[in-house]
């Protein structure tokens, strides 16, 4: 199958010419004038070239954003009218979801059916969820005592007032799901947005620029500007008039982003990187934790921050488990997303594909043993197959390091009182699944793994009600879940003496 021939038309309009940037209602070139190609990860051929966003773009898209947030209707309109609006603009997602799925399957190299079910409903799920929340965004009345004035009267309440300026910086896996999670609660609470897509992967969130001009959202309460995260990104992160920057990726540019915003003291919340245990227990139903685990790891190529990527199996399981989890690894289809069949899909780039080949070296080096995969498939795209490192060790990069790929790290335990120990041993703290029938297990296990998420029998279960954000290495502040619009929100604290 190749790419162009089984296209739709609206996608081979979408990429028929250069994608121009989104600042204030108008799509514009670079100042520069600069131009990126973006790749489909399958051939590693262009798709499209798109407008290259720098400083100067950043600087023209926060003023436009800073005049809309100051003067548009948007952070003072009937909160009713603005969840209109929200709800306009997740119906049109809903009817441009099949081009969303193709589009980023197309930039993104996944599969196309899976992107439609998951990826494009869950940004529209959380669209429409978050749509629900301005008429519900409230203060309180507090009963004020101010024991050094007994003789006056006070009433105090709180207002929950939008933080300002908005800029999100977003990553490659998820594309359009991430631009959702981060336009949505910052469009509840009223905020106005720079949206920075991740080079590797702009479309979708282009394409969703395109709806938010239909739906009838004011001039420049959002900006997208594509670009490099060390050009577009820094500057955005740098800005002297940006209120809030909220970034999903790796832990190591997180940290970068961190002491950006230090200098103007900018609200962060970051959604960082992971190294997320699985940890199969003795009583486990295997029927059900053999095909967990493996997608726990193998599920958009391991490209996800929360994924699988430690599993942990008991003495008495590992056998079982590693032949089925081979198993699973070897049975799945490789090729292009835009197959629907294929299961494994290239990964994003060449540059990541380099990366887990290296990890994949190092495991081998470090003594691990390959069950499955270990290879390139194919040869042309950036496909990696399923890969099993079995007799894995705490010390090794593979355990410590996050691959962000097809490979998972297999370590035998000997006794259930250890998991907490083993679960907790990495820097990262962003997931964790457990796998048992019994409910007190899930009881004493649960609390004790520091992590922002913990599944039960499942992994990677996400929902618009959901909160989800790390603990420690991981970051801070919640992505999705009516706690997402904890961070887009000042509280002011009112006082009235009568
Ligand atoms: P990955 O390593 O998985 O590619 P990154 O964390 O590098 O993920 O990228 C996630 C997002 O961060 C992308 O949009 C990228 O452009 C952006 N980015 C990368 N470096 C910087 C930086 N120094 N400042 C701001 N944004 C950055």
């Amino acid at each position: 199958m190749t790419t162009a021939e089984n296209l739709s038309e609206k996608v081979r309009d979408f990429i028929a010419s250069p994608r121009k940037m989104l600042i204030n209602g108008k799509w514009t070139d670079a100042a520069s004038g600069k131009t990126f190609e973006t790749l489909d990860p399958s051939t590693g051929e262009s798709i499209v070239q798109v407008a290259e966003g720098d400083r100067e773009d950043v600087n023209r898209a926060v003023a436009a954003a800073r005049t809309a947030f100051e003067d548009s209707p948007w952070s003072r309109m009937a909160p009713s009218a603005r969840e209109k609006i929200m709800h306009r603009l997740a119906d049109l997602m809903e009817e441009n979801a099949d081009v969303l799925a193709e589009l980023e399957a197309l930039d993104n190299g996944k599969n196309v059916a899976v992107a439609r079910a998951v990826d494009v409903q869950l940004a529209i799920d959380y669209m429409r969820y978050m749509a629900g929340w301005p008429t519900k965004i409230g203060g309180d009345i507090l009963p004020m005592s101010v024991p050094y004035a007994p003789d006056a009267k006070f009433m105090g309440y709180t207002l929950k007032e939008p933080v300002g300026v908005v800029g999100q910086i977003i990553p490659w896996n998820f594309p359009a799901l991430m631009a959702s999670w981060k336009l949505s609660p910052a469009l509840a609470s009223g905020c106005t947005v720079v949206l920075k897509p991740a080079e590797e992967t702009p479309l979708t969130a282009l394409y969703i620029g395109e709806l938010i001009c239909q739906a009838g959202f004011p001039e420049g309460v959002v900006n997208i500007i594509p670009g490099y995260g060390h050009t577009a990104g820094a500057a955005l992160t740098e800005h002297e008039d940006v209120d809030k920057i909220a970034f999903t990726g790796s832990t190591t540019v997180g940290k970068i982003i961190v002491k950006a915003a230090a200098d103007t003291m900018k609200n962060v919340s970051m959604e960082l990187g992971g190294k997320s245990p699985a940890i199969i227990l003795p009583d486990a139903d295997l029927d059900i934790a053999i095909p967990g685990a493996a997608s726990a790891i193998f599920f958009n190529m391991g490209q996800v921050c929360c994924a699988g990527s430690r599993l942990f199996v008991p003495d008495n399981l590992y056998d079982k488990v590693i032949d089925g989890l081979a198993n699973e690894a070897n049975n799945m289809k490789i090729g292009p997303g835009l197959n629907p069949e294929n299961m494994i899909n290239p990964l994003v780039s060449q540059i990541q594909f380099d990366r887990v080949m290296s990890y994949i070296d190092s495991g081998r080096g470090e003594g691990a043993e390959v069950i499955a995969g270990g290879g390139r498939s194919g040869d042309t795209g950036y496909f990696v197959e399923p890969t099993v490192l079995a007799k894995t060790t705490r010390d090794m990069k593979v355990v410590q390091e996050e691959i962000f790929g097809p490979v998972v790290c297999v370590q035998r335990y000997g006794d259930v009182s250890e998991i907490p120990a083993l679960a907790n041993d990495t820097v990262y703290g962003l997931g964790a699944s457990i796998w048992t029938r019994d409910v007190g297990n899930i009881i004493n296990i649960v609390p004790k793994i520091k992590s922002g998420s913990v599944w039960v029998n499942c992994h990677s279960i996400l929902d618009a009600v959901m909160p989800f954000g790390g603990y420690k290495q991981s970051g801070y502040g919640k992505d999705m879940g009516k706690e997402a619009l904890d961070s887009y929100l000042e509280t002011k604290a009112v006082c009235i003496m009568a």
